[in-house]
């Protein structure tokens, strides 16, 4: 267990969690409502500290990243838990698992525990050295539930000449984003809808607006760079007049050179009756969204589209070819289109 950062004391040893939008006040003894932190004796601990479930090297493309160091490859790390529960949730085994204060976790529904292994922040950069890889990523889970050791590993990460990663739901609180503001570059945010109808189906939230928000500070106060991703879930979130909403509002709060991804949605979990999306509709989408001046849209999950390119918006030059699978082709001089000079919004140079 680890002294959590983000919380406040409350009458009764009751504490209050500050790390995300849920804000449990949390008797003492019991836990918050991800299940990875605990009021003991009217202090929060988080379970989940350094317990790493999942970790791997992944090029940046999967995650999806495709304007920040094209071609990288990064140490990716999860461990347990969420503050979603999404029914069609592809991690469903670690995100909706419960973790136990001996680094062990259920997966939902099973008895059997598993252990998570605990790796130190500082071993976190030792294999990012041996694996020479570009980066850290916080993935797999909602990194925000192990803020703490996420802000730990990133610091180290800064001061080893590595970029850092979040792939998360954005719902956390101001204090949390600030808590990583300074060592976290990237920050690749899953913005589910733009309705509470939709952020109550998938997440079982409302507030997406605080979501928005959080995006917002991101870019505009720590200089993040971001992209979005929206999963078309067929009957879900896939009604037209409000993606065309949401596309107004990228365009407006964070600019028309946002990246947004909109990826294919295949059957999972407790959803896995639902249909994978049209790779119709989703043309049909990402058309919708240059008709309304975005410059980046992209289609994901649909291995070779040639919506997965990088084409310039000023003039049409291919930039990024990713029709081969697995295959990145850079054509960009520094971060620059060669065909127009335009300058490309992102990060583009790679370390020698
Ligand atoms: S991280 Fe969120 S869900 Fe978990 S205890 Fe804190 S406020 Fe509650």
């Amino acid at each position: 267990m680890h002294h959590a950062s983000l919380y406040s004391k409350l009458e009764n040893r009751r504490a209050q969690c500050r790390v995300c939008l849920r804000r449990c006040a949390i008797p003492e003894g019991a836990l918050g409502w991800c299940k990875t932190r605990i009021n003991k004796g009217g202090k929060i601990f988080s379970l989940t500290y350094g317990r790493v479930s999942s970790i791997m090297v992944s090029p940046v493309e999967v995650k999806p990243m495709f304007h920040f160091l094209p071609g990288s490859n990064w140490l990716s790390v999860g461990s347990v838990g969420c503050n979603f529960t999404c029914p069609g949730c592809q991690n469903w085994e670690i995100a909706h698992a419960v973790p136990d204060i001996k680094g062990s976790y259920c997966i939902q529904g099973q008895d059997k525990k598993i252990q998570a292994e605990y790796l130190a922040p500082e071993v976190l950069i030792e294999i990012s050295h041996r694996e020479r890889v570009e980066g850290l990523s916080f993935t797999y889970n909602e990194p925000t539930l192990w803020v703490e050791y996420a802000q730990r590993a990133m610091t180290l990460a800064k001061e080893a000449g590595l970029s850092t990663n979040w792939v998360t739901n954005g719902y956390l609180t101001s204090d949390a984003l600030d808590y990583v503001g300074n060592c976290l570059d990237a920050f690749r945010v899953d913005i589910k809808g733009f309705s509470e109808k939709t952020y109550r189906l998938i997440g079982g939230i409302v507030d997406y607006r605080d979501i928005l928000e959080a995006v917002r500070r991101a870019k505009l106060r720590w200089g993040m760079h971001v992209e979005l991703v929206t999963n078309i879930i067929p009957g879900v979130n896939d009604d037209r007049r409000e993606l065309t909403n949401l596309v107004g509002w990228i365009i407006r709060e964070l600019g028309a050179g946002t990246p947004w991804h909109i990826t294919r949605f295949t059957p999972q979990h407790q959803w896995s009756g639902y249909p994978a999306t049209s790779i119709e509709a989703l043309e049909d989408i990402y058309r919708m969204a240059k008709q309304e001046g975005l410059h980046y849209p992209y289609i994901g999950n649909v291995s070779g589209h040639p919506f997965a390119n990088t084409v310039c918006s000023s003039c049409g030059e291919l930039l990024i070819d990713r029709r081969e699978a697995g295959s990145v082709v850079v054509r960009l001089s520094g971060s620059s289109c060669p065909g127009c000079g335009a300058l490309i919004p992102g990060r583009f140079e790679q370390k020698a």
